[in-house]
């Protein structure tokens, strides 16, 4: 076991490359276990317009890779290895990988969550080339086009609301025949000008060779096909946070997010979790940052005391069989 680090994070998205920047700079030996690719989801996205400091935008895959490096600047490490477990051991966090087990007096749940995919063709071959996840992200590179949003819950209502600020029209397409939004968002839906409804519906197909160009749609009570010209696909229909692990340690909202309280606590002393993988995360790159940067300096604060309780005890001191 490596008993060297003082603080592990999981996860190498914005909120994970945030909290390890401040906790290495900090100069609490950080680091960062990574199960895929670094940046998290804005490594694949496109153009990124609303992160601060970046007034012409910026690539997402650049802005994950400056995130990395500035981290590692000031002595963050990174491994490449999902991690599939933790425990509690001698006041320890103990993170299990394929490669090992790592504990830490300090850890940070930096997870994210997946968007839920509809599955169908032409999603994936099309994903940043008109589909999208993220109206807040995406919505105005869609002005006076016809847009469709997937879904019928809260976030497909007021994200399209959000959308009609930009779009010409805007279909959205339910499985069902009635909503399971907020009362009040249905309201506004319904009264909004731009907005419309297919119902019973279902999104077999996106369509188009390099950009969105419509949408092949069944109805689930007769069958029947048809095409939906488009420019746009906004697909609402879940997110499934990366907590499958944590379920026995900390508490979990119904959908599988994390509750922390305000400075991103779990509940249990020295655990902590941001961006994305909290229940009410705004899931955006600069508040997913921002849980990173205040877990850190929390995780920061739960170290010194714990060295001023301890009478000065290393993390190596504290390893399990010690
Ligand atoms: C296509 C797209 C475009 C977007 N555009 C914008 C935009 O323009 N502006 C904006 O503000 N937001 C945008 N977003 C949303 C933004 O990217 C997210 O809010 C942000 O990335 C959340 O950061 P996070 O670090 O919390 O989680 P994530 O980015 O999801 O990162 C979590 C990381 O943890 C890793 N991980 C998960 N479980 C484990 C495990 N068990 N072990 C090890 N590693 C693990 C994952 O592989 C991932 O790398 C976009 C999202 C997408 C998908």
């Amino acid at each position: 076991m490596n008993t060297d680090y003082e603080v592990l994070i999981v996860g190498g998205g914005p909120a994970g490359l945030a909290a390890g920047l401040y906790s290495a700079r900090a100069r609490r030996r950080t680091l960062l276990l990574e199960r895929g690719i670094h940046g998290g989801q804005i490594a694949t996205a496109g153009p990124v317009e609303n992160y601060p400091g970046f007034p012409d935008g910026i690539e997402g895959p650049e802005l994950a890779e400056r995130m990395l490096q500035q981290a590692i600047k000031f002595g963050m490490e990174i491994e490449y290895a999902p991690v599939s477990g933790i425990k509690l051991e001698g006041g320890l966090k103990v993170l299990s990988t394929d490669y090992g087990e790592y504990p830490a007096p300090a850890v940070i749940l930096a997870g994210g969550s997946d968007y839920i995919k509809l599955g169908v063709p032409g999603e994936a071959e099309l994903t940043g080339k008109g589909v999208s996840y993220c109206a807040t992200c995406d919505g105005a590179f869609f002005k006076d086009q016809e847009v469709a949003v997937v879904g019928g819950g809260n976030s497909a209502l007021d994200e399209g609301l959000f959308l009609t600020k930009f779009v010409s029209r805007l279909t959205v397409i339910h499985r069902r025949d009635q909503l399971r939004a907020e009362k009040i968002l249905q309201e506004r839906a319904f009264a909004h000008p731009k907005v419309r409804f297919i119902w019973d519906t279902a999104a077999e197909e996106v369509l188009g060779r390099d950009q969105v160009t419509g949408l092949r749609l069944r109805n689930l009570k007769t069958g029947l096909r048809s095409d939906l010209p488009c420019q746009g696909l906004f697909v609402y229909i879940g997110h499934r946070p990366n907590t499958v692990y944590l379920k026995d340690l900390v508490e979990l909202d119904e959908q599988g997010f994390i509750i922390t309280d305000a400075v991103m606590g779990t509940g249990v002393a020295g655990l902590y979790a941001a961006g994305d993988i909290r229940h009410d995360s705004a899931r955006q790159l600069a508040t997913a940052a921002g849980d990173g940067v205040t877990a850190a300096i929390e995780a920061e604060h739960y170290l010194t005391e714990l060295a001023a309780r301890q009478g000065g005890l290393t993390p190596k001191a504290l390893a399990p069989g010690r």
